[in-house]
């Protein structure tokens, strides 16, 4: 039978309804999927080495004959060990299994055979040789060694699945292959395989499984071979052709053209507590822009900690409500939401806009008012959480969306707002910020649909955070310090990793800070004019709504003096009067976690210390981690490290469902060709040339299953 790319595994020689179960569960069901399931490493095993020049340590492969086999008990041990013997003209080699027994079924004396692995002296027995678990393969009279998948040849390796080995994945694969039909239709345009000189998808699929014995090693490990680049190549074009053809669609679209008269410019002047900086000035200019355009704006607005996001998205807001159209600012936590709404409070008093608060927690009476208000069109910014997203969430004329702290949600979420707003016919725009920079690969992955702005300078008046990495042991000295700037006047935060006590004995921040009200900061005075006795308070995520927010506008308003919180303080939490964060068990926070802890400090004109405490020994990665952000305060080095550190899926969070599960291309090693694939994408949807409808009907049709992403052209 022959296969195309389209037929189920079943199909495939050695697929029964089990194994095509399992296959399906790492999601495989089409000898295309089997196909493009590509070997993460590969071995050489096309020189078979005489066992009289074997060498102990060396990785090597061996055609011999099984001379004897059999399991070996031992005598106060249910344990047993499979031992072979094989031999040449040159001499004999030992190999032995533990827990062998199923290899009695599988060798008997006169076959030929297949070993590789690493030679070594066997212990008990000096100068005798012998390989331990050696990869094995049996070269029965059916089976040429010619179509040998485990031997005589460059063997991939796979990457297991469940109860399906590498060794199965190589069977299957060259079954598929044999099989697959001759002349596979092939989705990258000609003019670019022929500007690459790429192999055709067929030839790629092949070299790239089972290359040539000629093939050069170093290019295979590094994913350098035409066929391996050539995949990666077709991965990356088709993702960035997406973009480019969803980035046109939304050009399309209708969106609200807003005015901006000199009335607008007053107002805007009047909400500013202060000269922006030019990079803001910069940045709403860019925004303003696009908000004059009969198109929907979408713009992401990058800004390390602490560079004054907000005031931008008010001031975009203004721009809106002005033209009478309601605003909706999402933020990934109760907290954060309830500060920029207690903000926008402020800074909007002497407006005669109507302000409202959506998250979770408030009662469902109170809950059910605002969203009324909001669909009769009596609110002009609602300040919320997810809970906007949800379906009973309607809106009188929606006209800008605009997401805090974008990295916290995914890519359809942020498109599920956007959806609220088409009901008037038009797009609401769209403005996303956040404060984790994305490291250029990332961002011509994940955001190429998006323009960019780049708040790149910090108000003024703000001096650098020193920060320090100390152990547990010397935990005197810092609450000494803490202590010294409370009173002098200053506030404190004082962060941990979990709310409970767990098993690991991490001190649970509630413990803490029961521990800290009554022993460490006991009888602190705070500095004149009062000299009162210094509060301290307790902030962590299951708290309820109402209470998270009395201790934010307390802690705002300057007492409690210290707080205990945990890592819900991590985003957006705005108090100029915090000048220490004493961390605990740093060594348990995410590189970019640290960073936007740290940014809640450092706010105000005194300077501030950020402390990382940590018990005695730590791990390696972790202190790679601490090491740098005593170095550095730049947010954009930080974020590059940190991708490296953990890769694109982490730093970008979970949430992004799947987005980036390339199959054969890596962000970081295959950055260039990213790039490349970029260009030519785009050029390739400008021009349109002959043959342009096909590939976006192929487009369509696999983009939503790579990529489980729905909106695309
Ligand atoms: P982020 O970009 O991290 O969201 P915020 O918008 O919370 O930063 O701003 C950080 C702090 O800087 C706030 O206290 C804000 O009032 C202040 N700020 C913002 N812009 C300026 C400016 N141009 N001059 C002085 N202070 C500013
Ligand atoms: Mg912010």
């Amino acid at each position: 039978m022959v296969l195309s790319l389209d037929s189920p595994l079943a199909s495939v020689p050695g697929v029964g309804p089990r194994r095509a179960q399992q296959l399906a569960q790492k999601a495989l069901a089409t000898v295309e999927d089997l196909l493009y399931y590509l070997p993460f490493r590969y071995e050489d095993r096309t020189r078979f080495t005489p066992i009289g020049e074997l060498r102990p340590g060396v990785i090597t492969c061996v055609q011999a004959e099984v001379l004897t086999a059999g399991l070996v008990g031992f005598r106060r041990s249910r344990r047993r060990v499979f031992h072979l013997a094989v031999g040449d003209q040159t001499g004999i080699l030992y190999a032995k299994w533990f827990y062998g027994d199923y290899l009695q079924r599988v060798f008997r004396p006169g076959q030929r055979v297949v070993l590789y692995g690493k030679v070594e002296e066997d212990p008990y027995r000096p100068g005798q040789l012998q390989m331990v678990q050696p990869q094995h393969e049996v070269l029965s009279g059916r089976r040429e060694p010619a179509d040998s998948t485990e031997s005589g040849r460059i063997v991939p390796i796979y990457e297991a699945a469940g109860p399906i080995t590498s060794r199965v994945f190589r069977r299957l694969i060259f079954e598929a292959l044999e099989r697959l039909e001759p002349q596979l239709p092939d989705p990258l345009p000609k003019p670019l395989l022929e500007r690459y000189a790429f192999p055709d998808l067929r030839a790629a699929l092949e070299q790239a499984h089972f290359p040539e014995a000629d093939t050069d090693l170093d290019q295979l490990a590094a994913f350098r071979t035409p066929a391996q680049q050539r995949l990666i190549y077709e991965e990356f074009f088709f993702l960035e052709l997406g973009l480019v053809l969803r980035r046109q669609r939304a050009r399309q679209a209708r969106g609200i053209p807003f005015e901006l008269k000199d009335s607008i410019r007053e107002a805007i002047k009047k909400i500013l507590p202060f000269h922006p900086t030019a990079a803001q000035k910069r940045v709403l200019k860019e925004i303003a822009d696009d908000l004059q355009k009969p198109v929907p704006m979408n713009r992401l607005l990058q800004g390390d900690v602490g560079s004054g996001k907000t005031i931008v998205a008010f001031e975009a807001a203004i721009i809106a409500v002005e033209n009478g159209c309601q605003v909706a600012l999402m933020a990934p936590t109760e907290i954060l939401a309830v500060q920029h709404y207690l903000y926008a409070c402020q800074r909007f008093a002497r407006t005669p806009y109507r302000l409202g608060l959506l998250v979770s927690d408030l009662p469902a009476r109170e809950k059910n008012e605002t969203r009324q208000e909001l669909a009769q069109g009596d609110l002009d910014l609602i300040v919320g959480t997810h809970a906007l997203l949800e379906k009973d969430v309607r809106f009188y004329r929606l006209g800008l969306v605009i997401v805090d702290e974008q990295h916290r949600f995914g890519v359809l979420q942020r498109l599920e707002l956007i959806r609220k707003g088409r009901e008037a016919d038009a797009q609401p725009h769209v403005l996303v910020m956040t404060a984790t920079p994305i490291p250029r690969t990332l961002a011509l992955a994940v955001y190429s649909d998006l323009e960019m702005s780049v708040l790149d300078e910090l108000p003024p008046g703000r001096t650098p955070i020193q920060t320090r990495w100390v152990r547990e042991s010397a935990a005197a000295g810092v609450w000494e310090s803490v202590r010294r700037q409370v009173a002098a006047g200053r506030q404190a935060y004082i962060v941990y990793p979990v709310i409970e006590e767990s098993k690991q004995e991490l001190k649970a921040a509630t413990k803490e800070y029961e521990r800290l009200s009554r022993e460490v900061f006991r009888g602190l005075r705070v500095g004149p004019p009062t000299g009162a006795l210094a509060k301290v308070g307790l902030l962590h995520g299951r708290l309820k709504g109402e209470e998270k927010e009395a201790v934010m506008r307390a802690f705002q308003r300057g007492e409690p003096q210290i707080l205990v919180a945990t890592s819900v303080v991590e985003v957006g939490v705005d108090v100029p009067n915090a000048t220490v964060m004493v961390i605990e068990h740093a060594e348990r926070f995410g590189l970019a976690q640290l960073h936007q802890l740290r940014g809640r400090i450092g706010r105000g004109r005194h300077a501030s210390t950020c402390i990382l405490m940590t018990p005695e020994e730590v791990g390696e990665p972790a202190r790679d981690r601490l090491q740098t952000l005593t170095e550095t305060q730049d947010g954009f080095k930080i974020a590059e490290l940190d991708l490296k550190l953990r890769g694109p899926g982490e730093f970008l969070g979970t949430r992004q469902h799947g987005y980036l599960n390339f199959r054969i291309a890596d962000l970081l090693r295959d950055h260039e060709l990213l790039e490349q694939a970029k260009r030519d994408a785009f050029d390739f949807a400008a021009a349109q040339p002959a043959g342009f409808a096909d590939t976006a009907d192929y487009l369509r049709q696999r983009w939503q299953r790579r990529y489980r992403l729905a909106e695309v052209a």
